[in-house]
């Protein structure tokens, strides 16, 4: 029996005094008075808006050059302004985690544009194109939240390049940081067959009335926000998320889910169950965005998504709070939206609302090169289109063809390396940055994504089946590592010779809402499901095969 040694005689001379209760320690949430910093991220962020940085680089950093960086700049404030910086070549994903931040990191930086619903006139992609080919050595990959980015920019560049990205309408702001990301949106919004309200109209307000606003600029970390009529868009993996939906008595409006977020600890967005119009989504959105400022966990990073708060508090609470403190009106109930069985990722030729024709293309694995994209723009020119569309699967269409030159549009595309009628592989797959550039990776996936495609191409260039293969360098889970068909989580293992190797960690069976039915949920991970990346291609073949061999009629 185990014996206290706190005695509880008040005549007990070594009685030691009983401490007092110790209060539970907060989760740094502003609303309940935990103001002081709580790490150093938070540190940052209190000392000085990260907004302010832009002035320090357009005045004196690009000049002074980049030794000249503040160190709470370059790797804190810098990334309000979409700027990152990248990998310096040659260091293997076994120093990642040993390595101090200054020892891994190049000169140079990543720099990510955002595309907000991933609408792109062609003025807005020659500019792109121009910046990747003039100051990014020919780079731009389209990541899967309909951004595009540039790597190997130097700091003397970037005032140039805002230049010429603000005078299209586009901008790095709040690319990246602590603040609203990038507003995912459907690809074919305002163009759709069956798309009753285009919420684009929304996503502007959203952009222009919030981002680059100090009300937003300090958040606990980054807020992923997705608003789509068409559910084309991963929205579960969305802080907030909006999806189109008809009220039977008020008409059509969205349905608002909130707390998702992939990464460690990952967990699928919930539904509040109310019914927002799209006038009132800009409201609601900075209502919810206001509860995470107010409420969210800043203690500790790993707790600061507002998923946490969503497990913790449940939906009921959350729209309370929503409703009371922060719209001070009720929200009225609504459906649920009806959710697609298959994933809708627009690859193919398909019809507009307006009688013409869209065309979905994928490069492989969301690899583009300035020279195309500039070559892009000229085909979509010649056969009639201005508007080209990101999607958030590293794919993208060229809108507003005319029927009879879709066929002559998917040729030409082809001829630039961008294919409208892809294998099952190289439509399926997709890969996050990886060791190539990024300072957080463990394995190469780029290279490993091109690789696996054109592998399986050779050797199962028949499948028939939809399949998605997401590479990630580590457990971040950029590529949303939870929910693919055959999802991949970079790490070492133990290869061949007992010597530890670049590999994955395999999660199967995982799907979002769209790729799974109703029923959204995170692949399998099982412990010792490991494969050497040099094993990769083999792997997936044998499982391909297998899925094959005990399909069912109709699977
Ligand atoms: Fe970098 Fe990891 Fe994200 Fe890939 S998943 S981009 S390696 S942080």
């Amino acid at each position: 029996m185990a014996v206290s040694s706190i005695s509880t005689r008040p005549d007990d001379p070594t009685a030691r005094p009983a401490r007092a209760p110790r209060r539970p320690r907060g989760e740094g949430q502003w609303a309940l008075g935990h103001r002081e910093p709580l790490n150093p991220n938070e540190r940052i962020k209190k000392d000085d808006d990260p907004l302010n940085v832009r002035a320090r680089i357009e005045t004196i950093y690009a000049h002074r050059g980049f030794a000249a960086i503040d160190p709470a700049d370059l790797r804190g404030r810098f990334r309000w302004w979409g700027l990152y910086t990248q990998r310096k070549p040659g260091i293997d994903g076994g120093r990642t985690a040993v390595l101090e931040p200054h020892e891994l990191e190049d000169e140079y930086f990543m720099l990510r544009v955002r595309i907000d619903g991933g609408q792109l006139s062609l003025a807005q992609l020659r500019t792109i194109a121009g910046i990747s080919q003039e100051f990014a050595r020919d780079t731009a990959d389209i990541t899967d939240r309909q951004n595009v980015q540039f790597h190997w920019i130097r700091i003397e560049d970037v005032p140039e390049i805002w230049r010429r990205l603000e005078s299209v309408g586009l901008q790095t702001t709040e690319a990246c940081g602590d603040c609203p990301r990038i507003v995912l949106g459907s690809p074919v919004a305002g163009v759709a067959e069956a798309e009753v309200v285009d919420p684009t109209p929304a996503i502007d307000e959203i952009v222009r009335r919030y981002v680059g606003n100090p009300e937003f600029s300090n958040l606990p970390r980054k807020f992923k926000t997705s608003i789509s009529w068409l559910v084309d868009t991963p929205y579960e993996a969305n802080d907030v998320a909006f999806l189109g939906v008809e009220h039977p008595e008020h008409g059509p409006g969205f349905d608002l889910w909130v707390g998702g977020g992939l990464s460690t600890n990952p967990m699928l967005a919930q539904r509040l169950g109310v019914w927002v119009p799209l006038a009132e989504v800009p409201d609601v959105w900075a209502g919810v965005v206001g509860i995470f400022r107010d409420y969210g966990y800043r203690r500790l990073r790993n707790r600061a998504r507002l998923k946490f708060l969503v497990a913790d508090w449940g939906v009921e609470r959350f729209r309370e709070v929503l409703e009371k403190e922060y719209l001070g009106r009720a929200l009225l109930d609504g459906p649920a939206p009806a959710l697609p069985t298959k994933p809708i990722d627009h690859i193919g030729v398909h019809p507009q609302s307006d009688g013409r024709r869209y065309v979905g293309a994928a490069p492989v694995v969301g690899r583009v090169s300035g020279g195309q994209l500039a070559r892009l723009a000229d085909v979509a020119e010649a056969h009639g289109s201005g508007r080209v569309r990101l999607t958030p699967y590293q794919k993208l269409l060229v809108l507003d063809v005319a029927p009879e030159r879709t066929e002559s549009l998917v040729a030409a595309l082809r001829d630039i390396g961008l294919e409208a009628r892809p294998s099952a592989w190289r439509r399926g797959t997709m890969a996050c940055t990886g060791i190539e550039f990024c300072k957080l990776a463990i394995v190469e996936t780029k290279a490993r994504g091109e690789e696996l495609v054109t592998r399986l191409e050779q050797r199962l260039r028949d499948f028939d089946a939809d399949i998605s293969i997401h590479l990630n360098g580590c457990p971040n889970a950029c590529a949303r590592t939870q929910v693919a068909d055959i999802g991949l989580k970079g790490q070492l293992v133990v290869g061949p010779d007992g010597r530890q190797v670049e590999g994955f960690q395999v999660h199967l069976g995982g799907g979002l809402g769209m790729a799974a039915g109703q029923t959204a949920g995170f692949g399998r991970k099982l412990r010792g499901l490991k494969t050497t990346a040099e094993e990769l291609p083999a792997y997936v073949e044998r499982l391909a095969r297998r899925y094959l061999a005990g399909r069912h009629e109709g699977e």
